[in-house]
């Protein structure tokens, strides 16, 4: 049976991405293999991610913007993010780009195949893969849920965003392509946060996604219902077209995902706890992780050797989830306060848990004080008195 240096379970975000940084790495020379039950074709998501540096994806994102804009009942505002840009990145561009990269490199193997269990071991770790065994050193498991995956609903937050994208084509202009719509709130706000998310690749075509955050996701009928309404009713569009859709479901939670499952296991991607609890992003966040496994590998020789989540940004996203959970009404002022009252660049280092403590008080101090305070007090007092 051959033994692998690396073995990464499921060939998604996290699995390639990894399999990527390792492969430009002084790493490159390790056998790797990346093992996925589907042949990953398909675009099955697009994912979009801010960057302030040249991103690895650059010569196949599908566009790239500099200004988002945001709406709500009577504002609009375009931002201008520099020294950010909002990428989007789609799911078949990204996977034709990571196979033929790694195909470059003799040393990676891409398996078509289930895999249905991990043992650990002390030295090496084996891997199931339909009746068949595999060794490796390492083993990066990005199946989600993760193996002891039990929801505690009374210590955490379990919301879901979800939605339904359709690609919409028009004959007349009907869009801005010079800015991304983050946010536009001009929706009923339905048991959650309610919103409509704009990516225009030019003035005819955009993909225009219906987004709630809530405990659960809608029956089918809903997020159509809700998009007729939005492109016909606020947008104004008479004839439009349908070339595509896209629907997902993203955990929203700040439950504390293990990322060591074993001597030899570590979890990575949305199962290793790399979606921003309180707004589902999670593809730049993979990508810094995937460098952070590569350097721990390197300076210690085990991937394990990862920088902490600062406690302040948990906090954070426990108390927003908090909010969001009890109090769903106040979530559209509260997220209207964070981008029209502060600047975009530093909305975005907030989310992307890289401001200082200065700009978290700015921040903190723009936004309505009521429902954190109320949170933090259930969260702090009331569970530690066991309440
Ligand atoms: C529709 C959608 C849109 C999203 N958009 C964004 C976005 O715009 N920005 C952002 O930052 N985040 C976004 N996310 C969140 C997050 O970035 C993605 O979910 C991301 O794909 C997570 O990466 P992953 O590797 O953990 O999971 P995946 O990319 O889903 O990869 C997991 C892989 O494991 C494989 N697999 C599972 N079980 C097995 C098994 N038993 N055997 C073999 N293979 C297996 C699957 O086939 C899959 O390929 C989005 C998520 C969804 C669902």
């Amino acid at each position: 049976m051959k033994i692998y240096d690396i073995a990464i379970l499921g060939g998604g975000a996290a699995g390639l991405s990894l399999a990527l940084h390792l492969s430009r790495s002084p790493l490159r020379d390790l056998s790797i293999i990346v093992i996925d039950r589907e042949e990953k074709k398909s675009n099955d998501r697009t994912w979009c991610f801010w960057t302030r540096r040249p991103s690895l994806y650059a010569p196949v994102l599908h566009r790239s913007w500099n200004r988002l804009r945001f709406v709500s009942d009577h504002v609009e505002r375009k931002l201008t993010i520099d020294p950010y840009r909002y990428n989007m990145l789609r799911g078949a561009d990204f996977y034709r780009f990571a196979h033929s990269r790694l195909a470059q490199n003799p040393n990676v193997e891409l398996m078509l195949g289930r895999v249905e269990g991990v043992e650990d071991g002390a030295a090496e770790a084996s891997v199931r893969i339909e009746g068949e065994r595999l060794r490796a050193r390492w083993v990066f498991d990005s199946r989600f849920p993760p193996p002891d995956y039990q929801p505690e609903p009374k210590r955490y937050s379990y919301l879901v965003q979800h939605f339904l994208g359709w690609e919409v084509e028009t004959d007349a202009a009907a869009f801005d392509p010079e800015a991304a719509t983050l946010f536009d709130l001009r929706t009923e706000q339905q048991g959650g946060l309610c919103f409509f998310y704009i990516l225009p690749s030019d003035e005819r075509h955009a993909l225009v996604e219906y987004t709630v955050f809530s405990p659960q996701s809608w029956p089918q009928a809903l997020y159509e219902r809700g998009l007729c309404a939005y492109l016909e009713g606020t947008l104004g569009l008479q004839e439009y077209k349908v070339v595509g859709t896209e629907q997902g479901a993203i955990p929203m939670t700040n439950h504390p995902f293990k990322r060591r499952l074993g001597r030899r296991i570590m979890a990575v991607g949305t199962a290793g706890g790399m979606v921003k609890p309180s707004t589902g992003y999670a593809f730049a966040r993979i990508q810094r992780d995937s460098r952070s496994i590569v350097r721990s590998l390197l300076r210690h020789g085990h991937p394990f050797a990862l920088p902490a989540t600062r406690a302040r940004y948990r906090q954070y996203d426990a108390l927003l989830l908090d909010v969001m959970q009890r109090h769903p009404q106040l979530v559209k002022p509260i997220f209207t306060a964070l981008f029209t009252r502060n600047p975009a660049a530093r909305t975005l280092r907030f989310l992307d848990e890289s401001s200082s403590l200065l700009e978290d008080a700015m921040l903190l101090n723009t936004l309505p004080s009521g429902p954190f305070l109320e949170a933090f007090w259930d969260l702090n007092v009331m569970q530690r008195q066991g309440q």
